[in-house]
């Protein structure tokens, strides 16, 4: 399969740049705004550790809602499953990912899933560490070790620019606080402050698809053999992936690809092929539910040519 990716991913990044075209860089998180629309890149890594790379896959970009994925992951390794969902549920919205509605229109105000806003600012406060800095050192030190050790820190001005913006993101944290889904004790601005720098963690595809790959192994790096999640975590974790990964949107990924994925609102998508391949995409021009337009196509192209969907 290596082999048939190296040779075609060239020709499918040009075919799906245009539908990048037909999509818009974020412009909320104002440094986001700066990315170029018509990019595209691909890594797609083995558990050999082989790669197949295309396109522009050198262009840097931040985690976003990708990193939703991995402060869960923690958060379960933190508190057991018992402690994350008596804060967050497991169900989609199928509303916008920073939507307030569900919050106050159902019972009890809990945030619906950890991978939308509220849910995931909630799953940020149930990290473990003494302080907002220990806590965003354990969230970047988890991050490089399922990057297989790459040297990962978060890019200053899109957390600066972002934590300048987030009205919404805030008034979702101070709900969340009025409905004691954030606990008493916890400081609102701390909790985000930690959330926009965990959003705004630097990456590149190859370190994405290093990522992707740990999922994609149940939770054990398969170039180095070590379980960094327990595997039952990992498996909640694609779950998630499937039902909400690629916001509302999720269900019409689930057709067409049918693979685990999540998406940022940097353009970038982590996706995987259980057992066989971890994906890092970067292309930066978003369709109106905030997922790359170009990215879903090349993964649909992908996943139709090698049959991968898992149903
Ligand atoms: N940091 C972004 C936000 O909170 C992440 C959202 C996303 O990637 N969808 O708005």
């Amino acid at each position: 399969m290596m082999e048939q990716l190296r040779l075609q991913l060239p020709d499918w990044i040009e075919a799906s740049r245009i539908y990048a075209e037909k999509g818009q860089v974020a412009h909320y998180i104002p440094e986001l705004a700066k990315a170029p629309g018509d990019a595209l890149g691909i890594v797609a890594m083995g558990p050999d550790g082989e790669t197949a790379t295309a396109g522009d896959a050198d262009l840097p970009f931040t985690m976003q809602s990708i990193s939703k994925v991995f402060t869960l992951l923690l958060a379960f390794m933190d508190n057991g499953e018992e402690g994350v969902f008596a804060k967050v549920g497991m169900e989609p919205t199928g509303d916008d990912f920073n939507s307030m509605l569900k919050l106050e229109l159902v019972e009890p105000g809990k945030p619906f899933n950890p991978l939308i806003n509220a849910g995931a600012i909630a799953v940020t406060s149930l990290i473990h560490g003494a302080t907002p800095e220990a806590r965003t050192g354990r969230i970047m030190q988890f991050l490089r070790e399922a990057a297989g050790g790459a040297d990962l820190a978060y890019n200053e001005a899109v957390y600066r620019s972002e934590s300048a913006s987030a009205h919404r993101n805030r008034s979702l944290a101070y709900f969340l606080k009025d409905n004691e889904v954030l606990d008493a004790a916890t400081d609102v601005e701390e909790v985000l402050d930690v959330y926009f720098k965990h959003c705004a963690v630097e990456i590149t595809c190859a370190q994405l698809a290093r990522m992707a790959l740990l999922l994609a192994c149940g939770g054990t790096d398969p170039l180095t053999g070590v379980q960094l999640v327990p595997r039952r975590y990992v498996q909640i974790a694609k779950t998630f992936m499937i039902t909400c990964g690629m916001y509302n949107a999720s269900g019409e990924f689930a057709i067409r690809a049918g693979i685990p994925a999540k998406s940022g609102v940097s353009g970038g998508i982590l996706a995987l092929v259980p057992g066989k391949l971890g994906i890092g995409i970067i292309g930066p021009a978003l369709g109106e539910k905030g997922n790359s337009t170009g990215g879903v196509h090349l993964l649909e192209t992908m996943s139709e040519t090698f049959d991968w969907s898992i149903f």
